[in-house]
């Protein structure tokens, strides 16, 4: 877990990886250490502290940090593949974290290269009868949004040309554009067209956020 408090702030659940990744559960620590952190904070308050440090040693002290102790190497296996890495995940959970033991390293995403795959070049070209390009599926799902909507989509828009590329093959509205004059390699403006967004949520997995677009607006999927 990282650190879970600083002057003015605490991280509570999944934010601050309280998920039990044997059993894929998280939301009891969530609400658990929800309720260590207003206590916290609280006591803080009324003793005239910014500091919230009290409340680490509470989430600690809590079901939470013998639970999540047990835990601690779980994922890290994985990382060898399922063959490899599944006996050994087997060992961690039967024998709640004691073998192999220590604490296992993780390996950090952010700096893992970004790339894009062939796959797409695979792909059928839309024959307009049993697939359709994105525009025509944006339309098929009912969206309504209106133009002069707000945006919804909390992304960074000046962006290396990589991430952008992503985001414009991953996103299945079109909402991601890259100018025609843009260049190959380093940063890129892109262009976000937020009311086709159809709310899958992928884009929360590769730097933006979604938020609740205004009055509920989005696709109306119906059933013909
Ligand atoms: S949530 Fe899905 S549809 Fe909306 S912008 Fe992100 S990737 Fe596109």
């Amino acid at each position: 877990m990282p650190k879970l408090s600083m002057p003015g702030a605490v991280i509570v659940g999944d934010a601050g990886g309280m998920v039990n990744l044997a059993a894929l559960k998280g939301v009891h620590y969530a609400i658990k250490s929800g309720m260590l952190a207003a206590e916290a904070i609280y006591g803080a308050l009324k003793r005239g502290e910014s500091s919230f440090e009290r409340y680490e040693e509470a989430v600690e002290e809590s079901c939470i940090g013998p639970d999540l102790w047990e835990q601690r190497n779980t994922r890290q296996p994985f990382a060898k593949g399922l063959l490899l890495g599944g006996p050994v995940i087997g060992l961690m959970i039967a024998t709640k974290g004691r073998f192999p033991g220590g604490r296992w390293s993780l390996h950090r995403n952010d700096i893992q290269p970004m790339f894009i795959g062939k796959t797409k070049d695979a792909y059928p070209r839309p024959d307009g009868k049993y697939t359709f390009d994105k525009l025509s599926s944006v339309f098929i799902s009912g969206n309504a949004t209106r133009d002069d909507a707000p945006n919804h989509i909390r992304v960074r828009r000046h962006v290396p040309r990589v991430i952008a590329d992503t985001w414009r093959w991953m996103c299945p509205a079109g909402v991601y554009e890259i100018p025609e004059d843009a260049p190959e390699h380093g940063d890129v403006d892109v262009i976000v067209n937020y009311t086709n967004c159809v709310q899958c949520g992928a884009i929360t997995a590769k730097g933006g956020r979604l938020t609740t677009p205004e009055g509920g607006d989005g696709p109306l999927y119906q059933q013909l």
